[in-house]
């Protein structure tokens, strides 16, 4: 596994640091798309699922750059409203021209859908699938984690991004944007699925 390298196809500084910080150690060494000189079209994320988005972002994006990437898809799945916002977790409002505004209309819809939901019916977590690709269409291995918790009734600490003042977390008494990267990248969707790739690489060395 050592000397791996991979393009994460994302420009969410917040998805780079957190593959980063679990890949890193283990000899894995991640750039993202900000690291290349050229752009690329984004690919368009037509899935109904969040591990067919991954792949088409992994393997459009491998395709392009001559380069194996890894792509994940992920959102917020709320049981009391049917599964959304899902695969349409960014752009749930419609509104905003940038990620911080995105996020913050989206929490803001999303309390006001949620608000005569009551305690022990916001039950909710977040869905993180990856997938890598290598720059002939080969699909290295795809993964999926899940990130429990229920919604709060207003947004709670000041870490992270998209929801996760909005996610509390039972069993550490705090929201999800209350953790530190590390607490979250231990307990994550992202950090799960990132973590089972790792174990899947390892297996293959
Ligand atoms: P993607 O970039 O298409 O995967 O969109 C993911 C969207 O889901 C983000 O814009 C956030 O709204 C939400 N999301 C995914 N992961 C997280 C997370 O770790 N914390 C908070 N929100 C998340």
């Amino acid at each position: 596994m050592n000397g791996m390298e991979l393009l994460l196809a994302s420009t969410n500084p917040h998805k780079l640091r957190e593959v980063r910080e679990i890949l890193e150690p283990l000899g894995i060494s991640v750039q993202g798309l900000d690291s290349l000189n050229e752009s690329f079209p984004e690919p368009v994320e037509d899935s109904d699922t969040f591990s067919g988005n991954a792949k088409i972002k992994a393997v459009e994006y491998a395709r392009v750059t001559g380069r194996r990437c890894i792509a994940d898809d992920s959102g917020l799945v709320v049981d009391a409203l049917g599964g959304k916002p899902g695969v349409l977790s960014a752009r749930f409002s419609g509104l905003g021209s940038n990620s911080e505004e995105r996020d913050a209309a989206n929490n803001v819809l999303l309390l006001k859908l949620m608000k005569d939901v009551p305690a022990n019916k916001r039950s909710a977590r977040f869905v993180c699938a990856i997938c890598i690709a290598d720059p002939d269409g080969t699909i290295v291995t795809q993964t999926t984690g899940t990130f429990e918790g229920v919604i709060g009734t207003a947004p709670c600490g000041k870490n992270g991004f998209g929801y996760d003042p909005l996610l509390f977390v039972p069993e550490a008494n705090k929201t999800s944007a209350q953790m530190t990267p590390e607490e979250k990248n231990e307990r994550s969707h992202r950090g799960e699925a990132v973590r089972k790739f790792a174990k899947v690489v390892r297996d293959m060395c």
